[in-house]
């Protein structure tokens, strides 16, 4: 009897041990996503359909292995003054993650700070970038212009750097593949940039990353403003409820020359039917488009039908994200887990960088 537990016992150590090795060497062969968000506040649509939607697909095709950094340094490059702000919205984000389908089996979700090699890494990069580059990189003047014409604010060297930091992440992470919008392209530029200096000055070590772009475009507001921000006080949030829902709908953009019911509309100058090409079904896009321009729909009842699907479509986001607000230990388990675990794979990195920059002083070999 004793001997065949002791027989059980060993079978199943054995087999343990071949799925971790089976395990481990599948994750070999998958190419590394590295993907994230400032915890600046609560994701919305634009987020959704321009970068959720999409992770939550490569995730479930199996043939990735994804990485997610809740960009709490990130964010503290334009809200230094409010860190209350930043660490409230660390948990937010991951709930939102979470609610839209990331599921930390399949997706590690960290946080950006807790992985000291990051700043290190920054650090070594930015002695490989010149500040005219940064100046000149247009997502970076975008944000600069966004802010200046916002707050009237000048820009800090840690804002201006962030580029450089960005890089940083992606390859301490060993980041190949990284989902991003059209906005986001010459960041990943310039971190392919700083990637081959590196590599030619010091040697091989890091993986140049590519894009992987987003197939819905950024997202416009929903006062026609082409992007959906949280300061443009424009965008509908996933944790929104179906009044706030609503009552923002029921104020958006629609064709200005339609003042009567039967005028003959043009739905290509509504956002109320931009936002129906996201959420409504493609016969009955159609028919909106076509009952728009015959004088044939009023508006009010054309932002009902977008307002039911909306409501519809963030319904079970809303479930899950009610189920994690109550249930703050697994939030903060994931967070604890995917961080260890990011924190592994950037330490293997470090170790390769020092190696090559020579600054290895106390190793062994
Ligand atoms: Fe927009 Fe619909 Fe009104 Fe046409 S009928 S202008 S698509 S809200």
């Amino acid at each position: 009897m004793a001997s065949s537990i002791l027989t059980d016992k060993i079978f199943k150590m054995k087999k343990f041990v071949l799925n971790k090795k089976l395990e481990e060497n599948s994750m070999e062969n998958k190419k590394r996503i590295v993907t994230g968000d400032r915890p600046t506040g609560r994701l919305h649509i634009g987020h959704y359909f321009g970068s959720l939607k999409k992770r939550v697909e490569l995730q479930n095709s199996g043939e990735y292995e994804q990485y997610i950094l809740i960009a709490d340094v990130q964010a503290l490059t334009d809200n230094f003054n409010n860190p209350e702000k930043v660490r409230k919205n660390v948990r937010e984000l991951a709930i939102d993650y979470l609610s839209c389908g990331i599921d930390p089996e399949k997706t590690t979700i960290y946080i950006q700070s807790m992985i000291p090699e990051v700043a290190e890494l920054t650090v070594y990069y930015s002695n490989l970038v010149t500040i005219a580059r940064l100046q000149r990189n247009p997502t970076v003047k975008t944000e600069i212009a966004q802010k200046r014409d916002l707050f009237g604010e000048s820009v800090t060297y840690g804002f201006l750097g962030y580029p450089v930091s960005q890089a940083a992440d992606i390859t301490a992470l060993q980041g190949e593949l990284i989902p991003v919008g059209e906005d986001q392209l010459p960041l990943i530029e310039q971190c392919r940039e700083i990637v081959r200096k590196f590599n030619s000055i010091y040697g091989e070590v890091l993986k140049e990353p590519k894009e992987v772009l987003s197939k819905e475009k950024r997202i416009k507001g929903l006062d026609g403003n082409e992007k959906m921000g949280k300061s443009l006080g424009n965008a509908i949030y996933l944790s929104d409820s179906d009044e706030e829902i609503s009552k923002k709908v029921m104020s958006a953009l629609t064709d200005p020359s339609r003042i009567k019911k039967d005028d003959k509309g043009n739905p290509d100058v509504c956002m109320v039917s931009y936002y129906h090409k996201l959420f409504t079904n493609e016969a009955d896009q159609k028919t909106v488009c076509d009952e728009c321009r015959a004088g044939a729909r009023g508006c009010v009842a054309c932002k009902k039908q977008l307002i039911k699907n909306i409501c519809d479509e963030l319904k079970p986001i809303k479930e899950k994200r009610a189920y994690y607000e109550t249930h703050p230990e697994i939030v903060e388990n994931i967070l604890q887990e995917g961080t260890k675990k990011a924190q592994e794979s950037a330490k293997e990195v470090m170790k390769k960088v020092k190696e090559a920059m020579m600054l290895n002083y106390f190793d062994k070999n």
